[in-house]
């Protein structure tokens, strides 16, 4: 490999890229994750990052480790609210009109989707990878190693109208069948356990066994746990292309020269799409682009982590910050920030906390969360090739199903009974 522009040549890159296994695209918390799992077993691993690690949709999102939250993007009923929430600017879902065919596709399957008969094949799925995952995040912090803030305090989801909470209460119900515990505690209890909450409330559903970290030091960590097994993480790297011996990868082209392992792994979060073409793979992929901004921490603070379960607002409560996150908005690769939504959110958590008047950070953060159009993430072989596989398309839900689809894709690559049913991940549902 080459040296990056104005950087001193790194002979220990060029002696990684040289003869890996594998090569991983993409070192976000997804990619890092399976570049660590694979390394545990032995396999001598590479990670290409076309920027800094973990500066993705990893970086600020909220936090979450969150089982009674872990479901795929589209949902029953989201089909009849499309429409209004295309036309409101501050709605926290929002998706943006256009006739481009791309996006039309991505609306109709991501509209299939959300029918309640598949909605009850993934969801189980989802919530099982994530439930998994969360255990091992626990393992995580518990071993030696830089700290990533792990709690597990549980989620206070806090609800304001008698319809808000009979729908969360169907929501807590199913989660129970799953496996996940909740209590409902009224209006009182949630201000006697977390005083930082106020306004007019109905009550909360307190799920214990939720737990929440500080995502970009959680991906430090598990870049730290794989440097340590011998991963090597290349920076500056952008992927480009490749090359190809019939249906299989010879070399992958990067701005710094090629890179030849015996597998490959994408795992480029969002831009997994457009990579997608230039390695022959149609995948329809869209962002939902969300923002997080942070307080510094006030006289009042949070244990657990809070949804404003009816305003689509998130409170996770740091060491020394508070952070709060949120919108959904369909996007392409836009990262700009619209600071209506901004406001929203702030605004949404301003009426029910009693929020700091600091901030940590004066600009707000943007993240793009890589959404395939049937709402569930794609983990397991590229349809199109014979030696790359995908880790793509987590949506909402990467920093929490991080290890368990780390696992799954070691098992798959291995040939081994898979720890989860890989039927609803299998990239061949979508890509082509
Ligand atoms: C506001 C917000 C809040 C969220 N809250 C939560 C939460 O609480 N819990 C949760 O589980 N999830 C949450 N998410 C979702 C979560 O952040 C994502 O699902 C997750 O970060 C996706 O990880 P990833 O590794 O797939 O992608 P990314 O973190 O985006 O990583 C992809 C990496 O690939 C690199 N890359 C791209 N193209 C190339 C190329 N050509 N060559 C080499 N490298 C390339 C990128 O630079 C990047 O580093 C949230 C997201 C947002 C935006």
């Amino acid at each position: 490999l080459n040296a990056p522009h104005g950087s001193p040549s790194d002979e220990r890159d060029s002696a990684a890229a040289k003869g890996a296994d594998v090569a991983v695209i993409g070192a976000g918390v997804v990619g890092l994750a399976c570049a660590r799992e694979l390394a545990r077993r032995g396999l001598k691993v590479v990670v290409l990052e076309r920027g800094e690690a973990g500066r993705g949709a990893s970086f600020g999102n909220a936090g979450w480790l969150t089982p009674s939250l872990a479901f795929p993007l589209a949902q029953p009923g989201y089909a009849k609210k499309a429409i209004g929430w295309m036309i409101d600017p501050e709605s926290p879902f929002y998706i943006r009109p256009s006739l481009e065919p791309a996006m039309l596709h991505w609306l109709a399957v991501f509209l299939m989707a959300s029918r309640r008969s598949r909605f009850r094949v993934n969801a189980p799925a989802l919530v099982e990878l994530c439930r998994w995952s969360v255990d091992a995040w626990e393992t995580i912090a518990r071993e030696p190693g830089p700290d990533f803030g792990f709690a597990r305090e549980g989620l206070v989801m806090v609800l304001e109208s008698e319809h808000g909470v009979e729908r969360a209460k169907r929501g807590a119900e199913y989660t129970q069948a799953l496996g996940i515990p909740w209590e409902w505690w009224d209006a009182q209890r949630v201000r006697a356990e977390e005083p930082i909450v106020r306004g007019d409330i109905r009550g909360a559903i307190y799920y214990p066994r939720d737990a929440h970290c500080v995502p970009n030091l959680a991906v430090q960590r598990l870049r730290a746990d794989a440097e340590a097994l011998g991963v090597r993480v290349i920076e500056q790297c952008a992927v480009t292309g490749a090359s190809f011996d019939g249906r299989s990868v010879r070399a992958l082209h990067t701005e710094r020269g090629e890179v030849r392992a015996g597998r490959y792994v994408l795992a480029a979060g969002y831009w997994s799409g457009e990579l997608g073409r230039a390695l022959g793979l149609r995948i329809p992929m869209r962002a939902a682009k969300g923002y997080s901004l942070q307080f510094v921490r006030g006289a009042v603070h949070p244990t657990r982590s809070i949804s404003l379960g009816e305003r689509k607002v998130t409170v996770t409560p740091h060491a020394g910050r508070l952070r709060l996150a949120g919108t959904l908005e369909i996007v392409g690769n836009d990262q700009s920030i619209n600071m209506r939504r901004v406001g929203a959110i702030e605004r949404g958590a301003r009426a029910l906390l009693t929020l700091p008047d600091e901030r940590a950070e004066a600009t707000p953060w943007a993240g793009l969360r890589p959404c395939l159009a049937d709402g569930m993430p794609a983990i397991g072989p590229s349809p199109r090739h014979g030696n790359m596989w995908l880790a793509i398309g987590h949506q909402m839900t990467g920093l929490k199903c991080a290890p368990g689809t780390a696992r799954l894709l070691a098992e798959l690559m291995a040939g081994e009974k898979p720890t989860f049913d890989p039927r609803p991940f299998a990239p061949e549902r979508c890509c082509r």
